[in-house]
């Protein structure tokens, strides 16, 4: 073992109290400290913060985070603060923060306590806070959730566009860490390319979830008390219900309660004191099913979610992949249940009507893909995966039963012949 891989080990146990590495942890980070510019797709829960968390506290100077929510942020600074001496060892810099607030993290990063600053990519935007970071030794720049760099990602945020041009003012030879959960080779392409990092070291996890149970049923006017049954069947167990829209949120989640389920609603139309209540009704269990908008779930980390249901079939396979991936995190079993019906996907075509011509191209392409994935009776693991660019076997591979059509093979037409919503 050389002195930097004891090194490594050692900042692992010592910061974080683990005492293995996770799935390419150790190789990602090995490149990291060598500043080579890289690039990390693992999936989410995969542990990618620990990627750059890891370096930063172990290299010279402050490392850049960038993250496109105020809440992951404070989480992420709230649990390295929990692990450190020094609060200033990270800071997050964004618009919330007053003048007293921003002089004491510039001062944290002046003398060499802050090892990570995390900030939202609109306050890089700020031409005194690029000014600032120009003047001090930045360790690299991560850029988390870079998928919200391309059109083609689930999350496409302007913002973050302009990552490659701030970040070549602030420093010639920062390297450059992109992490995403999204795997679609589109959508690592417009990473590497809107980055500027062609030449990256790239590793890739595989994004195979053996313990996830998929299903399609179609949708019919029984959809809610099929719901039903299925929940109650799952009695105690801990789920997450998505719904399209708000009104439907909220009619769903009355409608268990009447039916002696222990649900809650969550969406964006709730004032943030309910949300954050429900929020953590779920993850104290108080309350067994959370029916929600997409809203819910960036950044909820709670291992023993049982089932994920989709009321309403998502816009894409990278939103209905990142919806399931929060069943079974602890590695149990997970059941991903949707509900589908070709109605729903005109009705989503749609809501893009207004949009620019563009948008609505991608859209309507990526919802293409959901229509294949919601028909298809071949296995809808191997379906996912190829999707994601990775070559799976159902007879040999893990977790290769794990889907109704694969244990209950159908005739193709079948999911088809359903009626109204
Ligand atoms: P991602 O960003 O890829 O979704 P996170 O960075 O949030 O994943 O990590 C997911 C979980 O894995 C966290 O609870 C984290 O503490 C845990 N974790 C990360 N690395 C390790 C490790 N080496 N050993 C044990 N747990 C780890
Ligand atoms: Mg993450």
């Amino acid at each position: 073992m050389s002195t930097k891989e004891i090194d490594i080990h050692s900042a692992l146990k010592h910061h974080f109290g683990f005492s293995k590495f996770k799935g390419l942890q150790e190789s990602v980070i090995k490149s990291v400290v060598a500043r080579e510019d890289v690039f990390v797709i693992m999936p989410t829960g995969g542990g990618k913060s620990l990627c750059y968390q890891l370096p930063a506290l172990i290299t010279e100077g402050t490392a850049i985070i960038v993250s496109p929510l105020i809440a992951l942020m404070k989480n992420q600074v709230d649990a390295i603060r929990g692990i450190s001496d020094h609060d200033g060892v990270a800071h997050v810099l964004n618009s919330s923060l007053n003048k007293t607030e921003v002089k004491q993290v510039k001062e944290d990063i002046v003398n060499g306590v802050t090892k990570l600053l995390y900030v939202a990519p609109e306050s890089l935007t700020k031409e005194e806070h690029v000014e600032f970071l120009r003047s001090v030794t930045i360790s690299f720049m991560a850029v988390d959730e870079a998928h919200c760099i391309s059109e083609w990602g689930h999350d496409f945020r302007p913002e973050y566009r302009n990552l490659r041009h701030i970040i070549k003012r602030i420093g010639d030879n920062i390297p450059i860490i992109g992490l995403t959960a999204t795997a679609t080779p589109k959508v690592q392409e417009d990473i590497l390319k809107s980055l500027d990092i062609q030449d990256a070291t790239t590793f890739k996890a595989s994004f195979n979830r053996p313990n996830l149970y998929y299903e399609i049923r179609p949708k019919t006017k029984t959809v809610d008390a099929d719901i039903i049954r299925f929940v109650k069947k799952n009695d105690g167990k801990s789920g997450i219900v998505y719904c399209l829209s708000r009104k439907r949120v909220e009619e769903l989640s009355q409608v268990l309660q009447v039916n002696g389920v222990k649900a809650v609603p969550y969406h964006a139309g709730l004032d943030p004191k309910t949300r954050v209540k429900h929020q953590d009704m779920f993850l104290m269990e108080d309350c067994d099913v959370v029916v929600a908008t997409i809203a819910f779930g960036m950044g909820i980390d709670k291992p023993d979610v049982r089932f994920v249901i989709h009321h309403d079939i998502p816009k894409s396979i990278e939103s209905y992949y990142q919806e399931t991936g929060r069943a079974g995190r602890d590695g149990g079993e997970g059941h991903c249940l949707a509900y589908y019906a070709y109605k729903d996907i005109e009705k989503l075509e749609k809501f893009m009507s207004g949009k620019p011509v563009a948008e609505q191209e991608i859209g309507h392409a990526l919802l293409q893909e959901v229509v294949a994935f919601a028909e298809t009776s071949v296995s809808r693991r191997k379906f996912i995966l190829h999707y994601f660019g990775e070559e799976f076997d159902n007879a040999t591979g893990e977790g290769g039963d794990m889907d109704d059509n694969v244990r209950y093979p159908k005739k193709q037409n079948e999911a088809k012949s359903d009626v109204v919503i």
